[in-house]
């Protein structure tokens, strides 16, 4: 790792609360030394309370650019002054850029569902989907198959179902798809949702490190030859979740390629020059593995 900054180094970074167990300084960092850039990326543990002086301070210190994660995404829309169309329908932003005072808000979580799903789209477009969670990434991932692959039907599975209902109801107003369902994260009555859905994909945290052992269904007969699932969980990169759906012949698609994809977009904004991602995704496969 780089260890001299000079006068001219850009600062860009993350703001959450807690961060500690993110990989997006590595992988900008990384990313900076393939490409010969003089930035460095920071994390700021930033609670609630601070975040309106925080991005005063973004502005006053000149740092360039930040990317936002729990609890914030939602919040810091009203500081933006600019918002990007996908953030400002799906009501979060995971990226801003300070362009000379003035904040450009975005969500490339989009850009890295996109990278991991786009060669399906024949497959999704017209076909059942199936989304468990109904949090900030559940909301980029309905915003995405909506805008992008179009499919016949979205049904939405969650802990709290209330939440899943209200997502339902917001995105048939701002999107105008009403073809929704929603369901209690239960798996045994989940059974008959999940075999007739093309896609189903999981953006909880279920089955994350350190709990690696959790999965949103234990029930093999869940999955079948003819269907994809998308785990948005990175570590492990491929989750009990996945082994699952890979033994009963289901394509599988773990969370690494999202998050280099989205961390791709944020560098892009900020830089304006392309992330190896080639070189990043081995990198980040090699550190999640140690
Ligand atoms: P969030 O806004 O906090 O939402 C979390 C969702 O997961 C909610 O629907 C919550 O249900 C559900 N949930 C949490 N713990 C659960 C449990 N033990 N059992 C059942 N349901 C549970 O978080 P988020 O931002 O959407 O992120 C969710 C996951 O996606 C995280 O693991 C994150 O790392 C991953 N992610 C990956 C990428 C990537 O690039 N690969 C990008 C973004 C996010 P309730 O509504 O009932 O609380």
């Amino acid at each position: 790792m780089k260890n001299s900054f000079y006068s001219n180094t850009k600062v860009v970074g993350l703001i959450g609360h807690p961060i500690k167990q993110s990989y997006s300084p590595f992988i900008h960092n990384v990313a900076f030394q393939f490409k010969n850039l003089d930035y460095i990326y920071l994390p700021f543990d930033v609670i609630t309370d601070n975040l309106s002086s925080a991005l005063k301070g973004m502005i006053a210190l000149g740092i360039e650019g930040l990317n936002v994660t729990i609890p914030h995404k939602e919040r810091i829309i009203k500081y933006m002054n600019e918002l990007s169309e996908e953030s400002a329908t799906i009501g979060a932003v995971n990226t801003v850029v300070n362009d000379h005072g003035t904040l450009k808000g975005y969500n490339t979580d989009v850009h890295g569902i996109l990278e991991s799903l786009s060669k399906f789209k024949d497959e999704i477009t017209g076909s059942k989907v199936c989304v468990i969670g109904a949090g900030g990434a559940g909301r980029a991932v309905i915003y995405t198959l909506i805008r992008y692959f179009k499919p016949e039907e979205i049904t939405i599975v969650n802990r709290t179902v209330q939440r899943a209902d209200s997502l339902q109801n917001y995105f048939t107003e701002k999107m105008l798809y009403s073809n929704f369902k929603t369901k209690d994260l239960f798996p045994p009555e989940l059974i008959e949702t999940f075999r007739s859905s093309k896609l189903i994909i999981n953006s909880t945290p279920i089955g994350m490190f350190p709990d690696v052992s959790d999965t949103p269904t234990t029930l093999e007969g869940s999955f079948h030859k003819d269907q994809l699932v998308f785990d948005m969980v990175y570590n492990p990169t491929e989750t009990v979740f996945l082994q699952l759906a890979k033994k009963q012949g289901a394509k599988i698609i773990g969370g690494l390629k999202m998050l280099v994809y989205q961390a791709a977009k944020s560098f892009e904004l900020w830089t304006g020059e392309e992330m190896p991602t080639e070189k990043i995704s081995r990198s980040l496969e090699l550190l999640i593995k140690h």
